[in-house]
């Protein structure tokens, strides 16, 4: 991975550049941050750039022996060490990450080390289940260390979510720090840095690798085929992150025909038209329970941000396009009078939804309930 393929974060850049230039560069580095935000692939790329034999452009070329062996996760000086696990494990049985490597290229390859930690487990087959880095992963790591580097000029280890290491490999670990080692670099990437044993903090040079600045993820969503004022929106949305950014997305466009419906019920409840309110409840009725709970969640959110705009706390109001002009619109219907008990019903409903009643009594009474919240006359 080059620099310039780590969404934002050019002052990090600039100074890790110079380190190398300089000469300065520390044996242990920590990128504290989500992987939403880039820590992993900004490991990634600060491991290439240094082994890279022909650097240009404040970047690593791509290109040579090194970068091509890197990119691919198949450099022979590049190991990695990552929390996993085995569904069904016997108890003797030592799961190393190395038994994930073909799993992990593939992740890595495909997402360009944005991806989160629960996709990592579904990726190795966990479906609920946790991985860590065990006491055999770090002396594993060990023993290739001890090996003189192959081609590279840097041998390198990157830790991802060393938080992940119980007692016994976190105490092996700082050992392995607290030793000077020759052209040996370990990146520790970390989601959780609060966790690690802060002596382990202490050996390394932490940077922080907090939210993607703005403009910087909007373009990389506008290059994805968003729209872009919408971009800048789930930029500053998710926080920098990337993948929260691509999920706010996701659910935005499966919300349109749950927002139809809502507009709809809000419209004949505000209209006082009851006969019709019960045409509609029907239909709900027959939409299955997975859709019917989205409904539900979807309009508490809009319920809220409706809430928002007519409290004029619209900076922190998360809508736009035609979700934002309907709840402008219809805000003054919402105010300290109902908010509440909005929420409340639309609750219970997902409750009762949840425990399988039956959706006709259930979304009937609902839009009359609602309907009478809206307009009391
Ligand atoms: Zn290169």
């Amino acid at each position: 991975m080059k620099f310039s393929e780590v969404i934002g974060h050019e002052d990090l850049k600039d100074g890790l550049r110079r380190a190398v230039t300089e000469g300065r560069v520390s044996h242990a580095l920590m990128f504290a941050g989500d992987t939403g935000c880039g820590s992993l692939a900004m490991a990634l790329a600060y491991v290439q750039y240094l082994n890279c034999t022909n650097r240009r452009d404040g970047d690593s070329c791509g290109e040579c022996a090194s970068c091509r062996k890197i990119q691919t996760l198949e450099h022979p000086d590049l190991h990695i060490v990552m929390p996993v696990n085995k569904k069904n494990k016997k108890a003797e049985e030592v799961v190393l990450s190395d038994h994930f490597m073909p799993q992990w290229r593939e992740i890595v390859g495909r997402t360009g080390g944005y991806f989160t930690e629960q996709e990592w487990y579904e990726a190795i087959g966990l479906d609920n289940q946790q991985g860590n880095i065990s006491v055999g992963d770090i002396g594993e790591m060990m023993r290739k260390l001890s090996f003189k580097s192959f081609e590279a000029e840097y041998k390198a280890v990157i830790i991802w979510l060393p938080e992940k290491m119980k007692a016994e490999p976190a105490n092996a670990m700082l050992k392995i720090l607290e030793e000077p080692w020759d052209k040996t670099l370990f990146v520790l990437v970390s989601q959780s840095p609060e966790v690690l044993l802060p002596t382990i903090i202490s050996r390394t040079q932490p940077y922080r690798i907090g939210g993607v600045d703005e403009r910087s993820l909007a373009a990389k969503l506008m290059s994805e085929g968003i729209a872009g004022d919408k971009a800048v929106q789930l930029a500053r949305m998710s926080g920098g992150n990337l993948i929260e950014a691509r999920r706010l997305a996701e659910g935005e466009e499966s919300a349109g025909e749950y927002f139809e419906l809502f507009v709809e019920l809000m419209r004949l409840s505000y209209n006082n038209r009851h006969l019709e309110l019960i045409g509609w409840a029907e239909r709900v009725a027959k939409m299955g329970r997975e859709p019917q709970k989205y409904f539900l969640e979807n309009s508490v959110r809009l319920l809220r941000n409706s809430y928002m705009l007519h409290a004029g706390m619209t900076e922190i109001c998360h809508l736009w396009g035609a979700e934002l002009e309907f709840c402008r619109k219809f805000s003054p219907f919402i105010g300290n009078d109902n908010i509440e008990k909005l929420v409340y019903e639309m609750e219970c409903a997902l409750a009762q939804v949840r425990q399988n009643g039956n959706a006709n009594i259930i979304f009937t009474h609902f839009a009359l309930t609602v309907s009478k919240l809206i307009n009391p006359k």
